[in-house]
C-alpha cells in the first residue's frame, strides 16, 4: 500500500521536474491507467488523492467504476485510452469524462447519437496513428485536416486534444514532436502523450496529459 503512495509521489516529482526542465509553468495531468490492476491497488491509488483514471476497454471501465469502486466514481476523472468500438458508444457515453480515441467517422456519428440520448458528450481527443502502422487505430496524420473539418462542420464537435501511441519498437521523441506539430497547426490545444517508459519526454515536448500504468500501480498480470 504504501508502495503505491510511494511510486505515486515518484511519478508526481519526476513530472514537476521535466516541466521545470522544459521551462513549463505548468505540469501535466496525470492519468493513472488502471487497467487490468487488482483492486487493492486501486483502493491505495485512490487513497493517495489520484483522480484522474485511465480505461481501456469499456466492459472492465463499466466494472471497475460502474461496480466495484461505483461509490468512488463522482469524485474521479474517468479517460477511456482504448479502442472504441461503435456498438459501444452509448456505453461510453454513459460511463467516461473523456473519449481520447476518437478515430473515423462512424463513431462521430454513433457518438453523436449517444450524446443526444444521455444529454451530455464526454470531451473528445483524437487518436493519431503517428507512426502510419496499419494494425493500430487513430486517423493516419495526412488525413487528421480533412477528420478534423468533418467533426468540427459536420458535427459541430470541438477535439479537446490529440492523443498518439507510438510504435513500440522505436523512439517515442519524434511521435511526440509530430503530435505537437499537427496540434498546432490544426488548432487543437491539448496532447495526450507519454507512458511509464517515456512520460518525463512527452512533458518536456509538451505533454498536456501523460497516461502512466505500471510505473504508479506495478506491472500488470495479465496471466
Ligand atoms: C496501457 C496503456 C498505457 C499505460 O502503459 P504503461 O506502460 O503501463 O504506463 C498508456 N496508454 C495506453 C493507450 C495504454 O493502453
Amino acid at each position: 500500500m504504501s508502495k503505491i503512495s510511494d511510486q505515486h509521489k515518484d511519478v508526481l516529482a519526476n513530472l514537476a521536474e521535466a516541466s521545470k526542465r522544459a521551462g513549463r509553468m505548468d505540469v501535466p495531468d496525470l492519468v493513472a491507467v488502471s487497467k487490468v490492476q487488482p483492486d487493492e491497488r486501486i483502493v491505495a491509488m485512490i487513497e493517495t488523492g489520484q483522480r484522474i483514471y485511465g480505461e481501456n476497454r469499456v466492459q472492465e471501465a463499466q466494472q471497475r467504476w460502474g461496480e466495484t469502486f461505483a461509490a468512488h466514481r463522482k469524485d474521479i476523472e474517468l479517460r477511456l485510452i482504448g479502442p472504441l468500438q461503435s456498438n459501444k458508444s452509448d456505453d461510453a457515453v454513459a460511463l467516461f469524462d473523456v473519449i481520447e480515441t476518437v478515430d473515423r467517422v462512424k463513431l462521430l456519428k454513433t457518438l453523436t447519437k449517444a450524446a443526444e440520448a444521455h444529454g451530455s458528450m464526454p470531451r473528445l481527443y483524437v487518436q493519431v496513428n503517428t507512426g502510419e502502422e496499419p494494425q493500430k487505430s487513430g486517423v493516419l496524420p495526412s488525413e487528421l485536416p480533412t477528420f478534423l473539418k468533418a467533426m468540427r462542420e459536420d458535427y459541430a464537435l470541438q477535439p479537446e486534444g490529440l492523443m498518439c501511441i507510438p510504435p513500440l519498437k522505436e523512439a517515442a521523441s519524434p511521435h511526440f514532436w509530430l503530435l505537437s506539430k499537427l496540434a498546432e497547426q490544426n488548432g487543437v490545444e491539448k496532447l495526450s502523450m507519454g507512458m511509464s517508459g517515456d512520460y518525463d519526454m512527452a512533458t518536456e515536448m509538451g505533454a498536456t496529459s501523460v497516461r502512466v500504468g505500471s510505473a504508479l500501480f506495478g506491472e500488470r498480470d495479465y496471466g
